[in-house]
């Protein structure tokens, strides 16, 4: 195949091809080892040694010998349905996994990832469906064309996970829209940043994990973090725009497609982290923009957070339009941003950095 890249101003080559296939792959919470499996080899020569453990989580590193630890974490997982029932008539039953728009699914295809490979299926609608504003997950039923509630077990087991069957196309302006950029770029950016950082010679332990779990349970970052023992973490995710929509700026902040990564002010997140990524979006003559929420950020980051004695962290985020619907809308530069901005992070931190506030 040809190999696709992306160059923007600053002469780095992203690699399409690979994100490409990470966005092209079915990766439903507590279902990630297909897109995990494939970060593990990307990874194999771009760090100093990858590693996967129990539930699949994958975390590639840097300077292991380093006491000073830095940990990047994008969530591999992505929304779905999961199959909870075969009715008479062969059509499969679902619940939802993560924050789905139930009213998205009736009228589309979808894939069902089984034991014997993805098999497809058609989300069934109809007038009264498609008024029914109250719609749950529960009400959907997924035609795989079945004779009956026997044949479909033949393919299907209680269990397998369902997304839309839909990958990633290009937009004007750098601009993709696919199925679950959310978060399946964060785990691409860590990846990246860290054989970026490894490059430019970082000095402290850089350690990327595309954590399983995120979208249900942060099973995944609890236990990496909880191994890791980093000293400071940074949670790569995406965010809402006031761009589109109608979404207010009050709720959101001012965030738009194409405008750079975003920066999060909250309770929890740790203002002298905020510093130091806006002192190398300086260097790096970089745009960034900043939200400003209340609370938990909602992202792994929170979950790094609270394990071992404490970490304190912050969380880079990328700008992204529809996100938890089939056609999120994101952009590339934004993504190649990201990467340098925590790459140059990466390299700005030192086995003295103090985090103490005074
Ligand atoms: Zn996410």
């Amino acid at each position: 195949m040809k190999r696709q890249c992306f160059r923007p101003q600053k002469g780095v080559i992203m690699n399409k091809e690979f994100l490409y296939d990470l966005l092209s792959t079915g990766s439903v919470s507590g279902n990630e080892t297909a897109v995990e499996k494939k970060i593990y080899d990307y990874m194999q020569d771009k760090a100093d040694c990858v590693a996967v453990d129990e539930l699949g989580n994958v975390t590639a590193a840097v300077n292991t010998a380093s006491s000073f630890r830095v940990l990047l974490a994008g969530h591999a997982d992505e929304i779905g349905l999961m199959v909870t029932a075969v009715g008479g008539d062969g059509t499969l039953m679902v619940t939802n996994i993560g924050g789905i728009y139930t009213t998205t699914y009736p009228g589309h295809k979808v894939r069902i990832y089984t034991n014997k490979g993805v098999i497809y299926g058609a989300v069934a609608n109809a007038r009264s469906i498609a008024k029914n504003n109250e719609l749950k997950a529960s009400d959907l039923r997924i035609d795989i064309g079945a004779k009956d509630k026997e044949d479909a077990l033949k393919y299907v087991e209680l269990g397998d996970t369902v997304t839309f069957d839909t990958d990633v196309r290009e937009l004007l302006n750098d601009c993709i829209t696919g199925r679950a950029l959310d978060d399946r770029i964060g785990a691409y950016i860590v990846m990246e940043a860290l054989a970026k950082a490894k490059e430019k010679g970082a000095s402290v332990g850089c350690y990327a994990v595309a954590t399983t779990g995120e979208e249900t349970t942060g099973n995944g970052a609890y236990f990496t973090s909880s191994r890791v023992k980093p000293n400071v973490a940074i949670a790569v995710d995406v965010t809402y725009t006031s761009d589109n929509c109608g979404i207010s700026e009050a709720l959101t902040g001012d965030i738009a497609v194409g405008k750079g990564p975003v920066i999060c002010n909250n309770p929890s997140i740790h203002k002298k982290l905020n510093r130091i990524l806006r002192d190398c979006a300086e260097k790096l003559q970089m745009e960034i923009q900043t939200e400003a929420a209340n609370g938990h950020t909602g992202t792994d980051g929170d979950t790094m957070h609270r394990t071992g004695a404490g970490v304190p962290f912050a969380l880079v985020s990328i700008p992204l339009r529809y996100m938890h619907n089939p056609d999120e809308v994101g952009s590339l530069k934004d993504i190649q941003d990201c990467i340098d901005l925590l790459a140059e992070f990466m390299c700005a931190l030192t086995e003295d950095t103090d985090l103490r506030p005074f």
